[in-house]
């Protein structure tokens, strides 16, 4: 029987509602949730996710505002838009966009980000808090946005062997580091995977839950995937499609119509993990917005 699909854009939509609920009754407190987005420079795809970004903020009600910087902004400037932003009340989350001109030092861009306001997660105080199983930090979203989408889908997390493929900061090691904690919808055996890995099979093959976050089509097939597992594909890749209007299509890592056969669920590439990220993004606005009302 080929396996169940786990349906993300559904799921996200269910989270963005709750959010909807949330961020009212915020703002009946008094309190609206503020995102402001930095994107700098020309960069079409970031354009296009910022744009994402704030139509989702808007249909929940957060305030969104997107500053966009002409690509000759030093990081001096950056910063000290940051500092700016810190410092007001009425932004309760901040984002700087990916991927940033090489003058500027990523890391250097999101240590200045005020940990309360880094609804990215990925300031190095919200990395230590999520290391530590500290529940007064900001998960990344695209790893929340998978055990989210593991635990609405009712996958058993406790004592299973949880292989992730791909360690990078942003998907990966954080995605480990959610498993591994004592906590309801982790307490899994975990195992990172990279491009150093001996014999990648044989750890995807003991996965009872793979999630794959490289960026390689067809790199987990349907002999890697051990029967019964849960996949969660992370990947997103473009490649060419002559059959498709615009000439592309979107793909994962995982060789779909093969590990299909294989796994009991499975997410689609698009509308599995993909809708999942903005969906967390909003929640965890709301969270920072509730965090500044009662700190
Ligand atoms: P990344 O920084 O490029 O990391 C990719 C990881 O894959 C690296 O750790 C790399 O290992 C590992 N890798 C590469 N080839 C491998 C191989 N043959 N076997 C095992 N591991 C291998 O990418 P990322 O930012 O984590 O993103 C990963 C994928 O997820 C991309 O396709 C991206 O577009 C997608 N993504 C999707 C969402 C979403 O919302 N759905 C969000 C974020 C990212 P090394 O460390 O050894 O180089």
């Amino acid at each position: 029987m080929p396996a169940e699909l786990i349906d993300g854009a559904a799921i996200a939509a269910r989270v963005r509602a709750q959010v909807a609920a949330e961020v009212s009754e915020l703002a009946a407190q008094g309190t609206r949730p503020g995102l402001v987005v930095v994107l700098v420079g020309d960069d079409p795809a970031s354009a296009v996710y910022v744009a994402a970004k704030g139509r989702a903020c808007v249909e929940v009600g957060i305030d969104e505002r997107t500053i966009t910087l002409p690509s000759s902004t030093t990081q001096v400037q950056l910063l000290s838009l940051l500092d700016q932003l810190n410092a007001d009340p009425s932004v309760h989350g901040i984002l700087v966009q990916s991927p940033l001109p090489k003058q500027i030092d990523f890391d250097a861009v999101i240590r200045r980000i005020d940990p309360a306001k880094d609804v990215d997660g990925f300031h190095p105080v919200n990395v230590g808090k999520l290391y530590a199983g500290a529940r007064d930090g900001f998960a990344p979203c695209t790893p929340a946005g998978v055990q989210e989408l593991l635990r609405v889908s009712g996958v058993e997390t406790h004592g299973r062997n949880c292989v992730i493929v791909g360690r990078s900061n942003i998907v990966g090691k954080p995605m480990a580091a959610l498993m591994v904690q004592d906590a309801p919808g982790a307490n899994a055996t975990v195992t990172i995977c990279h491009r150093y890995t001996a014999d990648l099979a044989e750890h995807t093959c003991s996965a009872d839950i793979l999630i794959t976050a490289v960026g390689a089509p067809k790199l987990i097939t349907a002999d890697m995937v051990k029967p019964g597992a849960t996949v969660v594909d992370v990947g997103i890749t473009r490649i060419p499609d002559a059959t498709r209007k615009s000439g592309t299509r979107l793909v994962g890592d995982v060789d779909f119509d093969g590990v299909r056969n294989v796994a009991s669920r499975i997410t689609p590439v698009p509308g599995g993990v993909g809708p999942m990220t903005i969906a967390m993004l909003l929640r965890n606005t709301l969270r920072a917005a509730q965090r500044a009302r009662t700190a």
